[in-house]
């Protein structure tokens, strides 16, 4: 195994880039969306691409003293865990996530047995260890240190790096064209990152020809259990808000063959979950799988997407209500015994 040290960042700061206009698309002619209010950045959606995303981004910095010091939403988040493990049943729910659907997806497209394989955002390394028992050579990216505790203590994986979102680009590369396979599908990450260009432009790099990516991202349009008035609140965490057509357009626009993008009708936590699978590729070659969705550059237009936004800050009690009753429902059927 070469050597898995983060790569050293010489580029000019990411906030200094990125404040300049829209990260998919470079414009810089937006409208707000939302005000700054109550700890949530100002949120505008670009007027040439629909990419929503919070304006200004804050300083790597900033976003590495919110992970430090105010972040609890992971469970193995230095606020909920201080670096311990992070609780049983969390861990046991991303085990359930990777044997029931992370691998199958990646099956369904790549052998992982003798794969050079990276796992951004491995959390405690669920999905890491069973790549690894079908015979990959695995290298995981984690941001909290509980989560990389207990990837390295107990589960034994030793080829774990610790790296802040605000440096997500910068996971080890031992050379340019290295991975097989690069999986972010245990938890969604280009939301938390700075500039998710910069994330993805890193990862063509690092792949090989006809390298594959899996990757989960949330759909801010189609909120399930967030309970927040508006489904742009998210505090400092979710720097950019995506919808299956800005996810795909990032794919798209980077030279990725999109060979499936997709709402997952299995998975969904606060939102519906988005499922990308693409390839980088092949030089004078089409992809060996037929995309299910061919891509198209229409989506919802900005005054569909202000409508839904609309619509689910109005509607935001009656679906407050709908998730009080279903907790009280699960609590008396288990009581119950059901
Ligand atoms: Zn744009």
């Amino acid at each position: 195994m070469p050597s898995i040290s983060p790569i050293e960042d010489s580029s000019p700061s990411i906030h200094g880039t990125i404040s300049t206009g829209c990260d998919l698309c470079n414009s810089t002619d937006f409208s707000v969306l939302l005000d700054a209010r109550d700890g949530n950045s100002r949120i505008v959606i670009c007027k040439n691409c629909r990419l929503i995303y919070a304006s200004p981004l804050l300083s790597p910095e900033a976003l590495d003293s919110f992970y430090d010091d105010v972040f609890n939403n992971d469970s193995g988040c230095q606020v909920r865990v201080g670096g311990n493990f992070p609780r049983d049943k969390d861990r046991k729910k991303e085990e359930v996530l990777a044997e029931t659907s992370g691998i199958k997806t990646i099956k369904r497209f790549i052998e992982p047995r003798g794969k050079n394989v990276l796992d951004l955002r491995c959390r405690t390394g669920a999905l890491t260890s069973i790549l690894k028992k079908e015979g990959a050579d695995v290298i995981g990216v984690e941001p909290f240190l509980g989560n990389v505790n207990y990837a390295r203590q107990v589960r034994g994986l030793t080829n774990i790096v610790d790296l802040p979102f605000s440096r997500f680009h910068q996971f080890p590369l031992p050379q340019d064209e290295y991975f097989d396979m690069v999986n972010i599908l245990s938890h969604h990450v280009l939301a938390h990152v700075l500039s998710p260009r910069r994330l993805l432009e890193q990862i063509l790099r690092a792949l090989k020809p006809g390298g594959y990516i899996f990757l989960d991202e949330k759909d801010v349009l189609h909120p399930v259990r967030h309970k927040m008035q508006s489904a742009l609140d998210s505090g400092p965490a979710h720097q950019f808000h995506f919808t299956l057509h800005t996810t795909a357009r990032y794919f798209h626009a980077m030279g990725f063959n999109l060979l499936e993008y997709e709402i997952d009708k299995h998975r969904s936590s606060d939102f519906c979950h988005i499922r990308i699978v693409a390839q980088k590729p092949k030089e004078g070659r089409s992809p060996s799988v037929v995309s299910k969705n061919t891509y198209s550059d229409s989506g919802p237009s900005e005054k569909a997407i202000r409508q839904c936004l609309w619509w689910l800050e109005r509607s935001w009690r009656l679906r407050l209500a709908r998730m009080q009753i279903k907790q009280k429902f699960l609590k008396v059927s288990h009581k119950l015994g059901f």
